[in-house]
């Protein structure tokens, strides 16, 4: 979608800067962009670091803060201080956590269990809003040094099964962090645009995203039509990943160097190193057989088989969980057309191995399984920026969306540059006694006429039971979802009957017309003021000829023949000019039917009224 400002002073049409994808994950989070030279999705880093910021922030003395590798530094040596994990509290009451109240090394606070956490650390609290929008703002600056301008805009990515008090905590954060987050996307949709999937119109396609990362896993099932995605269901488990593939390592290097567990758990720096060491050995068993080693001065060797056979059952978990999610979405493992890898934890083989067997196919892990969710958000921001002609999602309505009402002119219902997911609905009536049906065209741009605008769809709503024209109530509501469907409505509010119709307002349409559009309505808009007055003022006196025809064919008999005469040469002299291009002499000829008839309309109103009086005591 393209989303073009416009400079009121000068009328040029201004671009959108860059807009970056963000990941802000559990244990990591990573910024990408389009690359604007190769154009491909690239993960922001500085020189030869790592992409991935540890999603940890450290509160020093004085209150300073530090977010990333240095504060990850600081869990064993400050834990009350340093924040990890906080992903785990967006958007929860302390009731939702409780259970894992230990997981938590700092002070989550409990003294209304039923709102949302707070953490203290020394004699402050954040919420994990807060506490979210300190990495983002982080992440935010470290982008703004590598691409030497200002980042204000953004997408962020959420697991699929956030809720919307959780996406909402996102979002917050963001804008707390001086973002300005144009979409939340989900975690497992970013992933399959990063490989591509649901980028090509027309493309139907149902997709599985295992995501085992370091101390979670999801699955997700996804269907994808038209570069819709829609979730079909979710599965997984909230406190299982690599951290306990670390601990199965842990607890074989302990067996086999003969360190007591105990006493290692007793002295925090040799239990960390030795944490240490269960990563690293699991990091080298994913691509070696073997691994020889030592820590604490003690020699150890662990094959990839005796690891492999002590996560089995880990494996295993996440299969179930996988089986249950295609239950959940009454599908088959044979109705998976693609399997998308993500998470840290999808390099160790034997997840491979074990999610390829399962759903009988070859999966997609040819990307960097950290970063693959920050690249397809990247993918997504570049949509919503309006560089990807290919592909148009929405954000906000490029174009103002209404319908066509007398005389051809446009009724706005949903104006320009709003923001979506929205809703607008306005009241119409008939023209005619007894109308049967009324059409309903809707159309989309800038202009006045409709005729200058770009027709989405017209319809007849049938069916209104015979009625004085004016009398029927009928409602067009509009309301366009969170993918940019528009869904027109048209009810009858006296009888109920109603139809509905889906229309896509983007499809089709470039940047370039879109663009076109917009300047057709700012190069025309003098002469499409004149032209929306001139037709206002032929639909208003052919609505006075009709109802004064109706009013003397009905009055004949209380009427004087003056009066009927010079009603008719009225109406004969405004049917003349309606034909002309000039309105105020549309208006003064309808004055002048006016003049005539009103008196006599006064007359027979004043003699209505003394009728239906006659019998009644006042
Ligand atoms: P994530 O939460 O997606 O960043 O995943 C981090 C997890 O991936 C941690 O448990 C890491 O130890 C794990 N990980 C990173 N690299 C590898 C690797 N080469 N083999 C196995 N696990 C890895």
């Amino acid at each position: 979608m393209a989303k073009i400002g416009i400079n009121i002073s000068t009328g040029s049409l201004q671009k959108e800067e860059m807009i970056v994808g963000i990941d802000l994950g559990t244990t990591n989070s990573l910024v990408a962009i389009i690359h604007p030279e190769s154009k491909k999705p690239t993960a922001l880093k500085e020189h030869d670091s790592s992409s991935l910021v540890p999603s940890i922030v450290h509160f020093g003395e004085s209150n300073q803060i530090t977010v990333g590798e240095s504060a990850k530094g600081l869990l064993v040596a400050d834990p009350e201080n340093t924040i990890f994990s906080v992903k785990r509290l967006m958007g929860k009451s302390f009731n939702d956590i409780k259970d894992r109240g230990s997981f938590f090394t700092y002070k989550v606070i409990d003294d209304d269990t039923e709102r949302l956490v707070k953490i203290q650390v020394g004699d402050r609290f954040y919420s994990p809003v807060e506490l979210s929008s300190l990495i983002l703002k982080e992440l935010k600056s470290r982008a703004e040094h590598i691409l030497k301008t200002a980042v204000t805009k953004a997408v962020i990515t959420v697991p699929a099964y956030f809720n919307d008090a959780q996406r909402q905590a996102t979002r917050d954060a963001g804008r707390l962090a001086g973002l300005d987050v144009l979409r939340i996307i989900n975690e497992p949709t970013a992933a399959s645009l990063a490989y591509g999937i649901g980028l090509k119109k027309e493309e139907e396609k149902t997709i599985a995203v295992y995501d085992l990362g370091g101390g979670t896993f999801d699955i997700s099932i996804l269907k994808i039509n038209n570069g819709i995605f829609e979730v079909l269901s979710t599965n997984g488990d909230t406190y299982l990943g690599g951290d306990d593939f670390d601990q199965v390592l842990v607890k074989l290097i302990c067996k086999k160097t003969a360190i007591d567990e105990n006493t290692m758990r007793a002295d925090k720096s040799l239990a960390q190193a030795i944490r240490l060491k269960a990563e690293w050995v699991k990091k080298q068993l994913s691509s070696a057989s073997i691994v020889a080693d030592m820590v604490d001065g003690e020699k150890f060797e662990i094959t990839k088989q005796e690891f492999e056979k002590g996560i089995q059952h880990l494996v295993d978990k996440t299969i179930t969980c996988c089986s249950q999610a295609l239950k959940d979405a009454n599908l088959g493992t044979d109705q998976i057309d693609e399997v998308v890898m993500v998470g840290g934890s999808t390099r160790t083989p034997l997840v491979k191995e074990t999610v390829s067997k399962f759903f009988n196919r070859k999966v997609h892990d040819d990307l960097n399984p950290d970063e693959v969710v920050a690249l397809g958000a990247a993918i997504q921001a570049d949509i919503l920026a309006g560089n990807n002609k290919e592909f148009l999602l929405l954000d906000i309505t490029p174009l103002s969306l209404g319908i066509e009402t007398m005389g051809g002119l446009m009724d706005v219902l949903i104006p320009r540059n709003s923001k979506i997911p929205t809703k607008a609905a306005r009241q119409y009536t008939t023209q005619k006694d007894g109308q049967p049906s009324m059409r309903i065209s809707v159309f989309q741009g800038e202009r006045d006429l409709v005729q200058h605008n770009r027709k989405l769809a017209e319809f007849n709503l049938t069916g209104i039971p015979g009625m004085p024209a004016g009398l029927p109530k009928v409602e067009v509501s509009f309301l366009i979802n969170a993918d940019g469907i528009l869904l027109v409505k048209a009810k009858e509010l006296r009888s109920g009957i109603e139809q509905v119709i889906e229309v896509k307002p983007q499809y089709g349409l470039t940047d370039e017309e879109v663009e076109n559009m917009l300047l057709a309505s700012i190069t025309n808009a003098s002469e499409d003021m004149k032209l929306r007055a001139l037709v206002e003022a032929r639909t208003e006196a052919i609505q006075m000829i009709e109802t004064t025809q109706k009013f003397i064919e009905k009055n004949k008999a209380f009427l004087e023949n003056e009066e009927i005469e010079n009603t008719k040469s009225a109406l004969d002299s405004l049917t003349k000019v309606l034909s002309s291009e000039d309105k105020d002499a549309i208006h003064s000829h309808i004055e002048a039917l006016n003049e005539i008839s009103k008196p006599y309309a006064e007359r027979l109103m004043d003699i209505a009224i003394s009728k239906s009086m006659k019998g009644k005591k006042v």
